[in-house]
């Protein structure tokens, strides 16, 4: 793939209409953290029929799996994407990010990496019943590693934990940090099977939790930097009672800890699309400021340092657009990205983010400063990709160890 297709661009203008209709003019409410950003997603995704086609593909895929439970077909998993469907799906994902990257972070915690979780390990009866509402945003998910005491070494510091009792499962621990956890329903919780062997050799088990159970407490949004149409809180846990229905898998043999490393994977995959949005709409920025913005009796843009602005941004969007070209071939091609590959796009992605939304504000400058040109809030929302989903210096270990392990130099 070297460019996008006609169908790609008339869709992306569509979406672009939708955003400048729906969110632009509201970007303060979503950016004040007044607003929660679901009501408008849901309408974004009625708009362009995406819960229609996640609900219908969800469906086939769950009656081949029945098929193969019978034993009347192949378990196989049929390849149903094109590069033109999955170009579709990271469309909005970049035309969002020109306003709101937050609201992608929701959306993907909530459509993406919690149903994904459940989809992955679960079994037909918690698919049907958790996953479905999620990828049509119905329910908002959230997926729960993290805690006070464990980010970066997520499995080594935890220490949320799962009891064994006659009706299933205690569930004990609090995690931080958690997109959408403040207005969840549906929540994946990640912990260990305390079962009094060696802390670091436990078991890691996900359970499915719901909204309102007794026993677990979602906090109000956390105040941060930046990403403010994201909601992010922390859960308290003690003693929730749980029956082993919600045990994702229905066995404690499922291999979660490689469960939760393909989720790091999809999140990283995923940051390349949010920076080519940020960067795409700061370079459209800039250049337009550079063009009308006079000191010294000309246009700044004449200025060969500006012009080294200008040209690194451009640098920055093709090497993005490249990268997400690539992704949608792999996943038109059925492949998934290696957790080292997914690392260096999520690295570049992130750093390139970051770079160029600084620039921005510089080339804007005391007006870059200031809430009113935009860019200041890209910038501020930028620097977290370069934190969650693993953070710029655990994307570097990431990709050493396989160039090591690998014996390439
Ligand atoms: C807005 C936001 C949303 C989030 N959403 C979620 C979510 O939905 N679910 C969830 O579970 N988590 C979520 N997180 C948590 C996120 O994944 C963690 O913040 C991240 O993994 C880093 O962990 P930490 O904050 O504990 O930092 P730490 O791990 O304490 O790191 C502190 C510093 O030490 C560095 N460091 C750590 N280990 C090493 C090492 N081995 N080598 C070199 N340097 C190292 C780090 O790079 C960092 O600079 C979110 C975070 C944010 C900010």
């Amino acid at each position: 793939m070297i460019e996008w297709s006609e169908q790609h661009q008339m869709i992306r203008d569509m979406v672009r209409r939708f955003v400048e209709a729906e969110i632009k003019p509201r970007l303060a409410d979503f950016e004040h953290g007044d607003v929660p950003p679901y009501d408008v997603l849901r309408k974004m995704m009625a708009a362009f029929g995406i819960d229609e086609m996640a609900r219908q593909r969800f469906q086939r895929q769950l009656e081949r799996e029945k098929a193969a439970a019978r034993g009347d077909a192949p378990a196989k998993t049929v390849r149903e994407r094109t590069a033109e469907d999955v170009g579709m799906q990271l469309i909005p994902v970049i035309e969002l990010c020109h306003y709101c990257p937050g609201m992608v972070t929701a959306l993907g915690v909530s459509v993406g990496l919690t149903p994904a979780a459940i989809i992955s390990r679960g079994t037909i009866r918690q698919k049907e019943r958790w996953a479905l509402p999620l990828l049509t945003l119905e329910k908002i998910g959230a997926w729960a590693i993290t805690e006070p005491g464990s980010g970066s070494d997520a499995f080594g510091g935890m220490k949320s934990t799962a009891r064994r009792n006659a009706e299933g499962y205690v569930l004990n621990g609090n995690k931080t940090f958690i997109t959408n956890g403040p207005y969840a329903d549906t929540i994946v919780f990640i912990c260990k099977l305390d079962d009094g062997s060696d802390p670091k050799q436990r078991k890691v088990l996900s359970f499915v939790l719901d909204k309102g159970t007794p026993g677990l407490t979602q906090s109000k949004p956390m105040r941060k930097m930046g990403l403010h149409s994201s909601p992010t809180g922390e859960l308290f846990l003690e003693d929730v009672h749980v029956g082993p229905e919600r045990l994702i898998g229905e066995t404690e043999d499922v291999p979660a800890r490689a469960g939760a490393k393909q989720t790091f994977s999809q999140e990283r995959t995923g940051v390349a699309a949010m920076a080519l949005g940020m960067v795409e709409q700061c370079l459209a920025l800039s250049v337009n400021y550079a063009r009308t913005r006079i000191q010294f009796g000309r246009p700044i843009g004449e200025f060969q340092l500006i012009q080294l602005k200008l040209a690194r941004m451009e640098v920055a969007r093709m090497n993005l657009q490249n990268i997400i070209f690539r992704q949608i071939e792999m996943a038109a091609a059925g492949r998934r990205m290696g957790l080292a590959e997914a690392s260096a796009c999520k690295l570049y992605a992130a750093q390139a983010a970051v770079e160029v939304t600084l620039e921005a504000v510089q080339l804007f400058g005391g007006n870059g400063y200031m809430a009113e040109f935009q860019v200041e809030q890209l910038c501020r929302d930028a620097k977290v990709l370069q934190i969650y989903a693993g953070t710029d210096e655990i994307q570097v270990s990431q990709i050493a160890r396989s160039l090591l392990t690998a014996g390439a130099v």
